[in-house]
């Protein structure tokens, strides 16, 4: 392996600032051979597993971010803090049909794959995979990776299918990409959480890394969807940071009645134009149950509906001497 252990790298909370927790190895590149010139673009799977076994055959190492595209500064952050740890990062952009449910937003959801190409490759990534969903989910698939537990809570409730959707890309892309690392934003929590776990149960010999929430100047979770908003509809989903950052500082300062914080949120969130919440909870990190009591480091998580466009937040809530995760 071209590779040094290094560096160790430090956590970021859910809101971006470090909390000084070292989480995991940093890789330093040595000697490693690199792809030159224009990014590589790979649509077929049998191109891409290719490619990663003349990687990995002739030493290299690999970094996966996946994405449905559409890029923006919160990929971006993954892409800058997966460079370091590899001597190849791959960016795939696949808007994957089975995470979508039947009446959700997959025909509409925003696409611009030569503009993606562009800050992919200005950032710094090697390769874009983008293959075809034919190709990944032909005629007569039916295989899917199923976890039991985690989907059960948060978004899974309103959107039954789409962790089964998420895990069975993600265990497809690890097969086809062959990563050593793989990121995701502590944006989609849940799905940071679910990975985790698929990674552990299945057994893949691969690093998940998280990491945190990139926002705009006043608080918004960056996302694809939100080309969606009207400035309107931008105003009323500021609501969520502001529900987190009260949450956090009533928490900090020694408030322990999730009930009274979620209760007094909702309100907040009814009082904006357009919106209709999903679900305004505070629970475990790692079980994502309930949590009553906030006498430990819980996470708060917030799905609403602004117009017809739905919006995920999260930060974890840390009381008086509490650490982070
Ligand atoms: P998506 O294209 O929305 O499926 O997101 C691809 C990856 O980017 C996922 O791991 C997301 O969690 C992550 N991501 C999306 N938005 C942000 C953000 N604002 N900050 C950090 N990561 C993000």
């Amino acid at each position: 392996m071209h590779l040094r252990r290094g560096l160790r790298g430090i956590v970021g909370n859910t809101d971006g600032r470090s909390t000084g927790r070292p989480v995991m190895h940093i890789y330093c590149k040595r000697n490693a051979p690199r792809s030159k010139g224009r990014i590589e673009t790979l649509s077929s799977i049998t191109d891409m597993q290719r490619r990663a076994r003349q990687i990995r055959g002739s030493g290299g190492s690999i970094v996966l971010v996946p994405t449905m595209g559409y890029l923006h500064e919160g990929h971006l952050s993954l892409i800058k803090q997966g460079k370091p740890l590899a001597d190849h990062l791959v960016v795939s952009i696949f808007v994957n049909p089975a995470q979508f449910g039947p009446n959700e937003d997959l025909s509409t959801y925003p696409r611009d794959p030569e503009r993606d190409a562009r800050l992919a490759e200005e950032t710094g990534a090697d390769i874009i995979f983008a293959p075809d969903a034919a190709e990944l989910y032909p005629d007569g698939f039916e295989t899917y990776v199923i976890q039991t537990n985690l989907p059960e809570h948060l978004c899974g409730l309103s959107r039954p299918n789409h962790f089964r959707g998420v895990t069975t890309i993600v265990a497809k892309l690890f097969n086809i990409v062959k990563p050593d690392f793989a990121i995701f934003g502590e944006k989609d929590f849940q799905q940071l959480a679910v990975i985790r776990k698929m990674r552990r149960d299945l057994n893949f010999d691969i690093e998940i890394i998280g990491a945190p929430t990139v926002r705009e100047k006043d608080g918004l979770a960056m996302s694809s969807r939100n080309t969606f908003l009207s400035e309107e509809h931008r105003k009323s989903g500021l609501a969520l940071y502001r529900c987190l950052e009260e949450a956090r500082r009533r928490v900090a300062e020694g408030e322990t009645n999730a009930r009274d914080i979620i209760a007094d949120s909702s309100d907040v969130i009814k009082a904006e134009k357009d919106t209709a919440i999903d679900y305004i909870k505070i629970c475990d990190p790692e079980t994502l149950i309930d949590i009553d009591a906030i006498d430990r480091p819980a996470v708060m998580a917030l799905a609403v509906k602004v117009g017809n466009t739905r919006l995920i937040d999260n930060r974890m809530l840390l009381p008086p001497g509490g650490k982070a995760r």
